[in-house]
């Protein structure tokens, strides 16, 4: 009898089922007795149970409510599963560390495609609570996460991921890897949170605002790209000429700038 639930298309479900996949990313996270790990959407369980079997105890978050009840019998005799039912964006992970009374949590999931980049961004803003994310991802997200300066593929999320993580790129897994397959191709990476003496310093709201206008449109040199925010002059006295355009510089050249403003 095949008791698997229908996948569903708006939830972003695709289960991975391939075991060498599954393997390979329990091998790349090397989960130990007494991490805290947390699950980004669950599904099935392909990957909580080998992680939940490394790791003794294991807590998933999982939008689907469907989903929850054959996860908590299936837990069973395997380890201690906590279920937390919610919009991953919602969870507070600080808050989730401080009520576990640990420092930082190991979290890992294969991502709902549909919303990866807001899980990205929610994970680097609690990231002085994570030790470390194992995420499958599309490609391509994974691809312009890592770019670096003057790649066509540079932007907005390699410079804000940079600055937050050092990304590390392990392997790719195909479509056929899944039930039901994705129409991309998909890649497992594994981000560091930096550790606090190399994390930047500049106002994370101006920073973000500046990445974004600096690539809303990538042909534009810089002084016309962030007209709005700062001149000519304030570009040139961080160092960098105002005639380049976004895709050259490097992610702390954007912190320069975030850190100075228009002389008067
Ligand atoms: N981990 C399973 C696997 O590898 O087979 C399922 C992965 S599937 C690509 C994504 C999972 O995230 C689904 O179980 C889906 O219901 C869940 N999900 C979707 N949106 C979510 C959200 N906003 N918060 C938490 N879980 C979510």
């Amino acid at each position: 009898m095949n008791t698997s639930a229908r996948p569903k298309k708006s939830f972003g479900q695709h289960f991975l089922h391939e075991r060498r996949y599954i393997e390979r990313i329990v091998a790349a996270i090397s989960p130990r007795q007494d991490d805290f790990m947390v699950e980004i959407g669950p599904g099935e369980g392909a990957l909580t149970f080998p992680l939940l079997r490394a790791a003794g105890k294991l807590t998933a978050i999982e939008l689907d409510t469907d989903l929850i009840p054959r996860l908590r019998e299936q837990a069973n005799g395997v380890g201690e599963l906590s279920i937390v039912h919610a919009d991953v964006l919602k969870v507070d992970f600080t808050a989730m560390a401080r009520q576990a009374g640990v420092e930082r949590l190991r979290i890992a999931g294969n991502l709902p495609y549909y919303i990866s980049s807001p899980i990205l961004f929610h994970c680097i803003d609690h990231a002085a609570s994570i030790t470390d994310m194992h995420f499958m991802l599309q490609k391509e997200v994974v691809d312009r996460m890592a770019a670096a300066p003057g790649s066509k593929v540079y932007g907005r999320l390699s410079v804000m991921l940079q600055l937050a993580c050092r990304v590390e790129p392990l392997f790719d897994v195909p479509p056929g890897a899944f039930r039901p397959p994705p129409k991309v191709d998909s890649s497992v990476v594994r981000l560091a949170p930096l550790p606090p003496e190399a994390r930047h310093d500049a106002d994370p709201a101006r920073l973000y605002a500046i990445v974004k206008a600096a690539f809303a449109q990538r042909r534009k040199t810089l002084s016309n790209a962030l007209r709005q925010l700062m001149d000519a002059q304030t570009i040139r006295a961080a160092g960098i000429d105002p005639k380049a355009r976004a895709e050259v510089l490097a992610p702390m050249d954007f912190v320069a700038l975030a850190k100075l403003r228009d002389t008067p």
